[in-house]
């Protein structure tokens, strides 16, 4: 059923979506402290990161804890807080609570319910790293995680190798290298922007080709990969037909490295990806 929330006109308990900073305190906005300075309970993802910050702020409220793994509980016992009378706000550890982070549940059932749900706003990695990547902003897709399974991870980027817009990916350190790797096989040499430990003492911006990126050291602290969107001229490999033609020149009498070096001219790419490729 259609509702129509008039966010300040109504006298119905509150869900507050309340941004907190990425890494720099400067970017903790006054609206944001003071609402959190307001309500009587702040949900956190983890109570003992949230505490931290919120003291640094003279922000004294009750904090629970609300997690994946807790979220069906949390909702209940938050939804009682709001049902009787009572503001609640709803944070993470950084960011947007709600992206590549809980709180879907929680808002889906405050909505549901009738409560106001309200965001505050604040910083978002990915917002922050698509406006400084010099990539297209017209149009974006927000994807956050791969899948944390190679095979898995690699099926997700076939999919949107077609896809025309900016794409944002969200990566830990520990897997970047990797992912670069399965970004770079699967959409091409595209154009791309790493950004790392945004608004913090070491951020910085790689800006360059996939190409270019394939060796790069040193990818510590959290980071956003930004990709160029497919264009009608990117030649993107379909090693499914590339495997398809090898044979065809195998079956034809052709010895496995001729045939190799046969469809690696005919497309321009170098035998040893195909190579690699074919013998995967
Ligand atoms: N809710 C957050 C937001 O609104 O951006 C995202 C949380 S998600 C669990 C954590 C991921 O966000 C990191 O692995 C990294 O990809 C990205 N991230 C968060 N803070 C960042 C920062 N300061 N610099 C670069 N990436 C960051």
């Amino acid at each position: 059923m259609m509702q129509r929330q008039k966010s300040y006109d109504n006298d119905r308990p509150t869900l507050y979506l309340v941004a907190t900073p990425i890494g720099n305190l400067n970017e903790f906005s006054p609206r944001a402290i003071n609402i959190l300075k307001e309500v009587s309970l702040i949900a956190c993802e983890d109570t003992r990161t949230s505490r931290t910050l919120l003291d640094h702020f003279g922000i004294t409220a009750k904090t629970v804890s609300y997690h994946n793994f807790n979220e069906s509980e949390s909702s209940e016992g938050l939804l009682k807080i709001l049902n009787a009378g009572t503001d609640v706000a709803l944070i993470s550890d950084a960011g947007y609570p709600l992206i590549s982070d809980p709180g879907y549940k929680i808002t889906d059932q405050a909505i549901a319910e009738g409560y106001n749900v309200v965001t505050i706003s604040g910083p978002n990695a990915a917002l922050n790293a698509l406006v400084a990547s010099g990539l297209s902003t017209v149009h974006y897709l927000y994807y956050g995680f791969l899948s944390e399974k190679n095979s898995a991870a690699r099926k997700e980027l076939d999919h949107l190798k077609m896809f025309p817009y900016t794409m944002i990916f969200y990566e830990s350190p520990h897997r970047i290298k990797n992912t670069l790797k399965n970004v770079y096989d699967i959409f091409g040499d595209r154009k791309a922007c790493l950004a790392r430990e945004l608004t913090k003492k070491h951020e910085e911006y790689i800006r360059g080709r996939l190409s270019e990126m394939q060796d790069l050291d040193s990818l510590k602290g959290e980071i956003v990969l930004i990709v160029e969107g497919y264009k009608e001229d990117d030649i993107v490999i379909d090693y499914i037909s590339v495997k398809e033609s090898i044979d065809a020149y195998i079956s034809e009498g052709y010895s496995s490295k001729d045939a190799i070096k046969k469809v690696a001219k005919e497309l321009g790419i170098s035998k040893n990806e195909i190579y690699r490729e074919y013998h995967k």
